[in-house]
């Protein structure tokens, strides 16, 4: 049993469509190590979502997170106020999947409205990192990033508006994919900035990734910002990086990265260099400007994207109300967290009349330079690389209260976001959190340019190859603990190919 759920998702679904395996055996198995989830990474479970047996994806269970709309089954966003809410529709991402064979195999615990580095944000408490549950899996995609990363899931999908894809990833020791804006529909996907959020894959390699991002890629017309990806996707099977060309952007002289973090980006520019791919330094003069920016336009959009949630339509309604606007006013109060509150403020206050121009419009310009600039360095690299995050994963509780100490996590992931382009993290190793303590994954982020999907895959895939890293569940899920047979080598320290 143990052994059906050391196998990738494109090695099961491969076995399962020449019958060596069966598609209920397999969704067993996960179902019952998902029931020992120990992280508090789940917020529901499917009992049976039966899987289809043909398919690219045939038997394999997906966990989701909340805040894509599934019929009939609770979807809260991490939200108090949407408790209870169980929507008429499902969304294209979760149809796209079961359409080609998988299942649900539960929703998962994610920041509220997927505001968060840490998931330390969710009305229903905080996800642990697999890797040391005293630390958080980053955010807000960490339930999905943390339930792959610990063995409660073969694979998962979450979302990614300024880096809760790639983050989370990154701090969970797994692989995440931010696709370029518009490649996966948006339907049904509860909004928090309209134009960055981003549907995307969190697995355990490459090859998987791009599994589920060609399922889930395509055009929508219930999604009109939707194009797909031409040519689709297929898997990703180049093994050197002769001819590409790599960029680090100079702006990384972030003096907020970590020493472990900086060595192990520097070892992996020399795995590229070895595997016969070429490094520079380039200039993204605009790309510090990043988060001011996406600290103005994330929370403008949000605070119009959140004024639905009035007590009428979804979710709860606080009782006792006299009149219609002290319901909307107690239940907004009650319904929503600090930092959902803080961004609603800072949102309506940024498109208030006679500030719009001075903040909003503003930050659409830093936000066209973004873009310019990477199309800069695209005219003559094939890639941009920095680190996933400046640090690993940190302490829970270390950053809430300094709102701003949680924003810079983003430093490295918003400036992809803000230009619309994709980009990945791959586990590059080990490195000891600042202070000391046992090694924790880092993450290693390519970006590449808007639908260049292909590409980005087959580079992070030969990246992968050299780097050997041991994404393999760490002993969290239940059957792990109860057979105690599992052996890390990326955990010994090793994460050398
Ligand atoms: N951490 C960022 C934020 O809080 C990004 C979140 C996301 O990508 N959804 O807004």
């Amino acid at each position: 049993m143990a052994e059906l759920l050391e196998l990738s998702v494109a090695a099961a679904a491969e076995r399962i469509s020449a019958g060596e395996i069966s598609a209920d055996e397999y969704g067993a198995v996960w179902r019952e190590a998902a029931a020992g989830d120990d992280l508090n990474a789940y917020l529901w479970r499917g009992e049976d979502d039966p899987a289809a047996s043909d398919g690219p994806l045939a038997g394999i269970p997906v966990a989701v997170k909340d805040l894509f709309c599934t019929e009939g089954v609770e979807t809260t966003a991490g939200s108090r106020i949407l408790e209870g809410h169980r929507p008429l529709y499902t969304a294209t991402s979760v149809r796209r999947l079961r359409e080609a064979g998988a299942s649900v195999l539960g929703k998962t615990n994610m920041d509220e409205f997927a505001m968060g580095s840490s998931n330390e944000n969710s009305a229903y408490g905080p996800v642990r990192n697999p890797w040391d549950r005293e630390r958080v899996p980053g955010g807000s995609s960490g339930g999905s990033a943390a339930a792959v990363g610990g063995g409660l899931a073969p694979c998962a999908i979450g979302t990614d508006t300024g880096g809760s894809i790639r983050q989370p990833a990154s701090l969970c020791g797994i692989v995440g994919l931010k696709p370029t804006y518009g490649a996966i529909s948006r339907y049904g996907m509860i909004a928090f900035a309209s134009s960055l959020d981003q549907c995307g894959p969190l697995t355990r390699d490459v090859t998987d990734a791009a599994l589920l991002l060609a399922a889930l890629q395509g055009r929508d017309p219930c999604d009109s910002t939707s194009v797909g990806i031409e040519g689709g996707v297929e898997a990703p099977s180049r093994e050197d990086l002769s001819g590409l060309r790599f960029a680090v952007p100079a702006e990384l002289a972030h003096d907020a990265i970590e020493p472990g973090v900086r060595q192990v980006f520097e070892q992996t520019l020399a795995r590229i260099e070895e595997l016969g791919g070429a490094v520079a330094e380039t200039g993204l003069p605009h790309a510090e400007h990043g988060i001011s920016a996406y600290y103005v336009i994330a929370p403008a959009e949000a605070s119009a994207n959140l004024a639905r949630y009035d007590g009428v339509r979804y979710g709860m309604r606080a009782g006792e109300a006299g009149d219609l606007i002290e319901m909307y006013e107690r239940t907004r109060a009650d319904g929503f967290g600090d930092e959902v509150k803080r961004r609603i403020m800072l949102g309506t206050y940024a498109l208030s009349s006679g500030y719009y121009e001075a903040y909003y419009g503003r930050a659409q310009k830093v936000r066209t330079k973004i873009a310019d600039d990477y199309g800069a360095a695209f005219a003559e690299f094939d890639f941009v690389v920095t680190p996933t995050s400046p640090s690993v994963a940190f302490r829970l509780g270390e950053k809430t209260d300094d709102p701003l100490a949680m924003y810079m996590n983003d430093f490295f992931t918003v400036p992809m976001s803000l230009a619309g382009i994709p980009a990945i993290s791959i586990p590059a190793g080990l490195a000891e959190p600042e202070g000391g303590g046992p090694e924790l994954p880092v993450g290693f982020q390519i970006a590449a340019p808007a639908f260049a999907e292909q590409r980005l895959l087959e580079a992070a895939y030969a990246l992968e190859r050299t780097i050997g890293f041991d994404s393999s569940p760490p002993r969290s899920g239940a059957l792990y603990v109860a057979q105690g047979n599992k052996k890390r080598t990326g955990r010994e320290g090793d994460a050398g190919g």
